[in-house]
């Protein structure tokens, strides 16, 4: 068959869309947990999913030692728990293996069409439906849009001088080469972010040389991760109550923090003196240590935990380089002190694409209005964070300052799910089609939730982050304890949203 007899052939099957009562972007914890909710509801979907697994961040992020920095028994479903967690903070491949676990349970993997890039998504206020375009041509149409893509997910790579002339390999954190052999050669790893330091110590023993390029420092706190013995996770098994304890205890230690990230500067302090006796425990260089240093206040920039990211730092093998890179050349990097570098293997542990994570699907509203447009004028924002004025029917899950910088994204998410499949239930009850915030509830929420964000550790502690969009203003961490937004989305009022069709 030619391409052009292919691509007919596939225009013709793609030719009828696909139509369903709502529509669910992604099989992250967000994706899964909505269609579970759905089910439960008895409201049909589909769920679009660009890659060809299910898993979301625990699908795209192998890179060796990747973990997650909340304790599993706090980082998982309410509704399914897991006994034997081997570690306390999980490895990437036990987090991935829960997913892939909890979407077989409830048979999920039916309802999702893999690689499935949603790429546009318009409103038909007469049909009351979300046409939903993806890469491959499909069209979906749906009552209900729910975006579960998160905002950490389109991996940045700045764009280096002449690093199309680089002769090595290079491959950002979040699309690690399992192809390259990395053993023996010379590796730069580029940032000392969250990715950064679990990847550092994990291959500082395989590498001939470690280049570490360090722009700024992070706060990173002391934390053993030994496997958790066999003697525990039988209690977690046998003992009823017991996982349940756990998270409630591991969840009020972490809102601990949160309180002092918004409420009571002063308890970072500790945090200082914790991360201070971790880089001096490990680093007996005094000008490595100064520079290792962070000058920002703690918590301002996301607090990453580790007890071997500065043995690895300290490992004859490493070197910390602080000099900006001017360039790429086919052999190497040069900083700005005139320095070249030769370097075999590049990992890019640069981060996401985050406040402007938004851009990377276009949505159409009523009357043809680009979401994008508004929310580049006004700046992102929701009401609570899930949906939006003006935008029918329209959802974000882990949506705009509905982030964490201190306890389970996952403790959001199931508020956010509940809140969603309430709206929709509220939408059937009122004999309607459509749902969408009141501009002025929508308002009074962000008015306030920025009054906090404005007093929190993230805009005065004196550190640039992913956190704020270019006017400085915060767009991603939701600005109190979570226990304050479980209230705030645990009953959908109506009186906030005007109902319209039918
Ligand atoms: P990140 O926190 O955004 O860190 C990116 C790093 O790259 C920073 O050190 C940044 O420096 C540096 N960088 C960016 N552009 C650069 C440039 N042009 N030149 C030099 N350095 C540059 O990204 P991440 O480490 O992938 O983590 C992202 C988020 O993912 C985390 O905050 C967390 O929410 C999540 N995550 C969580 C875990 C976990 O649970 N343990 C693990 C990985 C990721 P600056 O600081 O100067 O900007």
């Amino acid at each position: 068959m030619t391409d052009t007899a292919e691509r007919s052939g596939d225009a013709a099957a793609h030719a009828e869309p696909v139509r369903t009562r709502a529509l669910i972007i992604g099989t992250g914890f967000s994706g899964l947990g909505m269609a579970i909710a759905l089910q439960r509801q008895g409201v049909d979907f589909v769920i679009l999913e660009k890659a060809d697994d299910i898993g979301g961040t625990w699908r795209d992020n192998t890179y060796p030692g990747c973990a997650c920095d909340i304790p599993s028994h706090m980082y998982s479903f309410s509704f399914e728990p897991k006994a034997d967690w081997q570690h306390m903070w999980s490895l990437q491949p036990e987090i991935f293996d829960y997913l892939r676990g909890v979407a077989d349970k409830y048979g999920l993997r039916r309802y999702v069409r893999f690689g499935a890039r949603v790429e546009h998504a318009r409103w038909d206020e007469g049909e009351s439906m979300w046409h939903v375009h993806t890469a491959d041509g499909d069209e979906y149409l749906a009552q209900f849009l729910i975006s579960g893509a998160g905002a950490l997910h389109v991996p940045l790579t700045p764009e280096f001088e002449g690093l199309e002339d680089f002769g090595g390999v290079a491959f950002h954190s979040a699309r690690w080469n399992h192809d390259v052999d990395i053993t023996r050669k010379r590796v730069a790893v580029i940032g000392t972010g969250a990715s950064a330091i679990q990847l550092v110590p994990a291959i500082v023993d395989e590498v001939a040389e470690l280049q570490v390029y360090q722009r700024t420092p992070p706060w990173v706190m002391p934390r053993p991760n030994n496997a958790l013995p066999q003697w525990l996770r039988r209690v977690f098994t046998d003992v009823p109550g017991t996982r349940a304890l756990a998270r409630l205890a591991i969840y009020w230690a972490h809102e601990v923090v949160g309180f002092g990230m918004t409420k009571q500067p002063g308890l970072l302090r500790v945090g200082r003196l914790l991360g201070q006796w971790n880089i001096r425990r490990s680093v007996k260089d005094r000008a490595l240590r100064r520079a290792l240093t962070p000058s920002y206040r703690t918590g301002c920039k996301r607090i990453l935990n580790s007890d071997i990211y500065y043995p690895a730092i300290a490992n004859p093998r490493t070197e910390v380089i602080t000099d900006r890179i001017v360039r790429f050349t086919a052999d190497g990097i040069v900083t700005e002190d005139g320095r070249e570098r030769p370097v075999d293997v590049v990992v890019f542990a640069t981060g996401f694409h985050v406040t402007d994570s938004y851009t990377y699907v276009r949505i159409t509203g009523p009357d043809g209005e680009e979401l994008v447009d508004r929310w580049t004028r006004e700046g992102v924002q929701a009401h609570r964070g899930i949906a939006v004025a003006g935008m029918p029917n329209l959802f974000f899950l882990l949506g705009p300052n509905t982030g964490l910088g201190h306890n389970s994204v996952v403790f959001m998410i199931e508020s956010q799910i509940r809140y969603v499949a309430q709206a929709i239930a509220a939408v059937d009850d009122a004999g309607v089609t459509a749902i969408s915030p009141r501009r002025s509830a929508q308002d009074d929420f962000n008015r306030d939730l920025h009054a906090d964000l404005d007093r929190a550790v993230w805009s005065t502690g004196g550190c640039r982050s992913y956190y704020m969009d270019e006017h400085g203003r915060n767009r991603i961490l939701w600005g109190g304890m979570t226990w304050q937004y479980w209230l705030a989305t645990r009953r959908l009022r109506r009186s906030e949203f005007t109902f319209s069709g039918r």
